[in-house]
């Protein structure tokens, strides 16, 4: 049997999965690794860590499934994470600063002049999530880097160019599109790095990795790691990946992934119509082709799910949320406006704060699973009306991922809110069967078709709602959103 084999960079651990040619998970593995912290809003991982479990992983499913039955390897990342490291030593010069870390928020104040060029030519807006500010804090705060990038000895790379240089034994230093997207020193109309952007940075080209397209060869393995030279044939963000496998690249498909928070993403093809009060982004460049993306990121999703259990401890388990909802008719009046670190998508209000609101003597534990439910439904409505707003695109469809798809209640008042059908896959493992398609497609495992079939749908939801009830439920949230934002100082 033939095999192609995912490489799931996460941001809390890494996978390896190897998956067969009708898409059955053959074998997989998996590592995390330590989240390292050292103060208030900084987070960090040992770029180390992120390579040992990943070859911890990587070694588990090759004599698993045997050397010989691998055809190639696909990457996904954790995107925006970023490492600096010496081309001669492989030796980082500091730990890998996470996407969510905000240290860098003083030097976005500082080039808040620039925030409308940066968005023009990057489609994204200045902020410590990118990796830009990132790499220059290194640059500012590390003594020696600067002298060791004018000697060219200094790599820059997100976690995918790291694992790719290491993998091929120091020979490749790259990246592909999506990824580079990300940096905000790559301008997304003339898909180069861009000068004036690099200068508003102070950031030196060389010390970029090459630009590759998305699916394609990026080099082989190093024998003496793996046992035998494997092709590396595709590299993706994580959440490029999961639009990847929902079959993204027809149109008007859209996808959520309802893990921690909510991931939202739309392919805009060739076009990028601006993005409203979302972001736009490369989705992946195939054959000489650039499919451009729009993303939407709610910052508390499942989360809220997870507050229900450990912080306020009235569930046992995330599960139990289906059948409280089920047990209340309807929600009786009470909302829950999750805004616990503020509001991202489309409101960006980081001054709201989480608000439950329509309490009365009746109400129960049950209004509260609910209510939490209900946000995750209506917080999606708000992005995926954004969404259709600037794109004058009209989705028929929302394809889902994550670990909250598997409440039944969600998805159905999901399809109900948007009255929209909702299709769950089978395989919530989306991320790594994207990396492993982009790189099957790549190596001629699968052709583009062979794969989306391989892809196989467990359940669709189909709104049973009428619409103006559904319409009046969100009217309400919309109500309540307005009384949570706007309540600490900014
Ligand atoms: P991540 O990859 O962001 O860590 P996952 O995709 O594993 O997240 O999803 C986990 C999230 O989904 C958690 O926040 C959890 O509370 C939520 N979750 C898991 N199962 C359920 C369920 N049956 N009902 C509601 N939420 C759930």
């Amino acid at each position: 049997m033939k095999v192609v084999l995912a490489i799931d960079l996460g941001t809390t651990g890494n996978r390896v999965i190897a998956f067969s040619e009708d898409g059955a998970i053959v074998a997989k593995s998996y590592y995390e690794f330590p989240q390292i912290f050292p103060q208030p809003g900084w987070v960090e991982h040992n770029p180390f860590d992120i390579l040992n479990t990943t070859m911890k992983a990587l070694k588990d499913v090759i004599s698993l499934v045997g050397i010989d039955s691998i055809v190639s390897i696909g990457i996904t990342n954790q995107r925006e994470t970023t490492i600096l490291w010496d081309r001669k030593t492989g030796n980082p010069v500091y730990n890998a600063i996470v996407w969510q870390c905000r240290r860098t928020k003083e030097i976005c104040d500082r080039l808040a002049e620039y925030s409308h060029i940066i968005r023009e030519k990057t489609g994204l807006p200045l902020d410590p999530y990118f990796s830009a500010t990132k790499i220059k804090w290194i640059i500012e705060n590390i003594e020696g880097v600067r002298e060791r990038i004018d000697k060219g000895n200094i790599l820059f790379g997100t976690v995918d160019s790291w694992i790719l240089w290491n993998l091929t034994g120091g020979k490749v230093h790259a990246t592909e599109s999506g990824n580079a997207s990300r940096t905000l020193c790559y301008n997304i109309h003339t898909l180069d790095y861009d000068d004036e952007l690099l200068a508003i940075f102070n950031l030196p080209e060389r010390i970029f990795p090459e630009v590759k397209e998305s699916g394609g060869y990026f080099g082989n393995t190093d024998r003496e790691l793996t046992g035998r030279e494997i092709p590396i044939t595709g590299i993706l963000g994580d959440q490029q990946a999961s639009l990847f496998a929902q079959g993204g690249w027809e149109e008007k498909v859209v996808k959520n992934t309802y893990g921690t928070g909510l991931f939202l993403m739309t392919s805009t093809g060739k076009d990028l119509p601006g993005s409203g009060r979302l972001l736009n982004t490369i989705a992946w460049r195939i054959e000489g082709e650039v499919n451009y993306a729009m993303e939407g990121s709610i910052f508390v999703g499942g989360s809220c799910i997870q507050w229900l259990r450990d912080g306020l401890k009235i569930i046992k388990a995330s599960a139990d949320t289906e059948s409280m909802a089920e047990s209340l008719g309807s929600n009786e009046g009470v909302y829950f406006v999750p805004a616990l670190t503020g509001l991202g998508a489309p409101y960006w209000d980081p001054t709201a704060r989480g608000m439950i609101i329509g309490i009365t003597r009746g109400t129960g534990r049950e209004h509260f699973a609910r209510a939490a439910l209900e946000a995750i439904a209506y917080q999606t409505r708000d992005v995926i009306e954004e969404m259709e707003r600037t794109t004058g695109m009209n989705f028929k469809k929302v394809r889902v991922d994550g670990g909250a798809v598997k409440n039944n209640f969600l998805m159905q008042f999901q399809a109900d809110i948007l009255n929209t059908v909702i299709e769950r896959p089978l395989l919530i493992e989306t991320t790594a069967f994207g990396a492993a398609g982009i790189s099957g497609i790549a190596s001629g495992f699968w052709s583009r078709e062979e794969f989306f079939n391989a892809r196989k749908v467990d359940r669709m939801f189909t709104p049973e709602m009428d619409k103006d009830t559904g319409d009046t439920y969100y009217s309400q949230w919309k109500e309540a959103v307005k009384r949570a934002m706007n309540w600490v100082e900014g």
